[in-house]
């Protein structure tokens, strides 16, 4: 068996399913060294660096396989599966989500663990050497952030941008027009269950309802079902959604996108 098979085939298949260990990956380096140099155990310096032999051979190497470069490697594809659209994920990726959120870093979970839907999606920041959380999903963040892993409003459609979750919004000015915490944004959750900026957007168009009077004690069905389900205000609380709204720069907002791609996404 060459080495390379050894190095790269056995090892690769179990690391995609449960992440290398580092002791592994130590481990495997100093095999990969010891069979390579022909050492048979004796520690000795090597005439060439272990680095010339992962080039290719043309270039004075042994194509030897980086064992660390193709784990990183296998987290970013853990990456990639897991930013996928929701149609297209496996189900790892529904409790990877959940774990996720346990783990978000503290100053985070104002808006409680529900609305902390996807790391990559959204700008709250999990907490690397948090308890509980298995080791690949730690590798698959660290790899996330490495390379800076998050949405591009280019080319995303109104239904895309309705469709990202509207607290902690990845695309959400530096400085908030409106602060996620408060009343409103508590109500906003727990009352009316809004996650998404889509179901913001629809928060905020009751407004303009036919028959509302903006009154607190209004009585048309949307302010009579919001009330009933212990909103104090609707009214208020949808001009506040307007607010939260504001937090999402303009190249992310779908109130924002002209009449010609709102057409074309229909
Ligand atoms: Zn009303
Ligand atoms: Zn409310």
């Amino acid at each position: 068996m060459g080495n390379n098979t050894m190095v790269g085939g056995y090892t690769q298949y179990l690391t995609r399913v449960q992440g290398m260990p580092p002791n592994a990956v130590k481990s495997i380096k100093k095999k990969t060294d010891n069979f390579v140099f022909a050492k048979h155990g004796e520690r000795k310096a090597n005439t060439i660096a272990i680095a010339t032999l992962y080039k290719e051979k043309d270039k004075g190497g042994l194509s030897l396989q980086d064992i660390e470069a193709k784990n990183e490697a296998i987290d970013a594809m853990r990456v990639r599966t897991y930013t996928l659209p929701p149609p297209l994920r496996p189900v790892w990726c529904k409790l990877a989500d959940r774990m996720l959120a346990k783990a978000a870093v503290k100053k985070y979970r104002n808006v409680g663990e529900k609305a902390l839907i996807n790391p990559f999606l959204q700008g709250w920041k999990v907490n690397l050497s948090a308890a509980g959380l298995p080791r690949n999903l730690k590798r698959m963040m660290k790899v996330g952030y490495k390379y800076h892993t998050r949405p591009t409003p280019t080319g995303a459609t109104k239904k895309i941008m309705e469709q990202m979750p509207i607290w902690y919004h990845t695309g959400a000015k530096p400085k908030l027009v409106s602060i996620y915490g408060d009343s409103w944004g508590v109500c906003q959750r727990e009352i009316h269950g809004i996650m998404y900026v889509g179901e913001m957007i629809e928060h905020t168009e009751r407004l303009s309802a036919p028959g509302c009077s903006l009154r607190k004690n209004c009585k048309c069905n949307n302010c009579k079902t919001d009330r009933a389900r212990g909103c104090e205000n609707p009214t208020k609380c949808r001009r506040n959604a307007i607010k939260k709204l504001d937090n999402i720069s303009p190249e992310w907002d779908p109130r924002k996108t002209t009449p010609k791609e709102a057409v074309e996404d229909d």
